[in-house]
This record gives C-alpha cells, structure tokens and sequence, in this order.
C-alpha cells in the first residue's frame, strides 16, 4: 500500500503548526516546530500571504496530514462524505476519525498515527474477535477493537500503554484498560474531534 515516506517533520513546518506524528518527540523541545517554526526549503523563511485557494489547499492538505492519508484516499472519502446525509465536511472528519489506524491511536493503544498504521498492518488488533490487518478499514458502532491476546505481552506494546496511560479517550469509544478492548458506541461527532481543522475550506477547496 502506498504511503508517504519522507521526513515527517517537514510536513509539520510546512502547515506551520504541530501535527504531532511523531509520538513522544512532539511533546519535546526536540520537535521541530519548535526549533525552526518555519517552512522548509530554501524559501520557507519568505513565506508570502495566501490566496483564498491557497488557504483551502493548506487545510486539505493538514487534514491529510493529520490521518496519514494519501491524495486519492482522501478524494474518495470526499466523495464518500458528500453522498452521506448531512454536513459534508463533518462527514469527511467522521470518516477519517473511523478508520482503525487512527481508533488504535485514539485508545492510546499506539502514541501516532504513523505508529498505528504500522501496529495494525503488523496484526496486533482485532475487530470483533477477528484479526484485521487493514489501518483504513473503517470501524462501525457496535464493534469492538482490542489488542490481539498474543500482542499484548510485547514490551513494544507493554511500553506503549505504558506512555499513554491517562491520555483521555474520546466519549464515542468505550475502552475498558483492563482488558484492552473497546467498543465503538457511536461515530464521532464534530465535537469529539479536537483537531484544528477549518472543514468548510476542505469543502469549498473541492467544491471549484
Ligand atoms: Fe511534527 Fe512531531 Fe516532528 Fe514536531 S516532532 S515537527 S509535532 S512530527
């Protein structure tokens, strides 16, 4: 599957704010928004002002950012979004917000979504019971995520809930610590999305 394999820090100074990929480091000085918060490359300290396109693309490409997704995923959850009933642009953050990579993240079962991703393609989650090796499969309410019960005694794992222990997790999953499974009680509503994402722009960005 394709996937982006630069320097993810780049992307991060290119929207000019944290995107927090990287785990642990995001919360450091270490990271390097706060070392160097300006674009990359050789222009990226003359940063001119936006056009009203350029505003929309930067937040479409933040929000790709964010979930890990690549353009032509993104177009089809767009088009997905818009055939749903009601607001386009909270269907396509629900959407994003569905995919397992990003629920294993949510539960603190993983500290990225990069991580995540790797974490579900390497088999360590299941859905209902069954193992699902898939980071954009698409949860639903009803189903139950956990860690497989021969993961869980990977210090990778172990090391993990270590770090995440305490991390708040969204009302719309029900995760029990003490037996690493949680339940999808709803799909995230735009309040349970804590993101800096400016929707609307997406929608008017695909809209032209
Ligand atoms: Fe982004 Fe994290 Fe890198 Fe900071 S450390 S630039 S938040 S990926």
């Amino acid at each position: 599957m394709a996937r982006y394999t630069g320097a993810v820090c780049r992307l991060c100074r290119r929207e000019g704010q944290k995107l927090y990929l990287k785990g642990e480091r995001c919360y450091t000085d270490k990271c390097a928004v706060v070392r160097r918060n300006y674009a990359p490359g050789q222009h990226g300290q003359s940063r001119k002002k936006l056009s009203e396109y350029g505003i929309q693309l930067r937040e479409k490409q933040k929000a790709r950012r964010y979930y890990g997704v690549l353009e032509s995923q993104f177009e089809k959850y767009f088009e997905m979004a818009s055939k749903r009933k009601g607001i386009t642009g909270e269907n396509l953050l629900q959407i994003l917000e569905s995919r397992l990579d990003n629920v294993v993240y949510r539960l603190g079962f993983a500290t990225s979504r990069a991580e995540a991703r790797q974490l579900v393609r390497h088999g360590h989650f299941t859905v209902n019971g069954k193992k699902v090796n898939i980071p954009s499969y698409l949860v639903s309410p009803g189903e139950v995520i956990a860690i497989r019960e021969k993961s869980r005694g990977l210090e990778k794992i172990k090391s993990i809930l270590a770090q995440t222990d305490g991390k708040p997790v969204p009302k719309w999953l029900d995760l029990n610590r003490d037996t690493l499974e949680a339940k999808v009680v709803n799909l995230a509503a735009r309040e349970d999305i804590d993101l800096p994402i400016q929707e609307h722009l997406i929608v008017e960005y695909y809209s032209k």
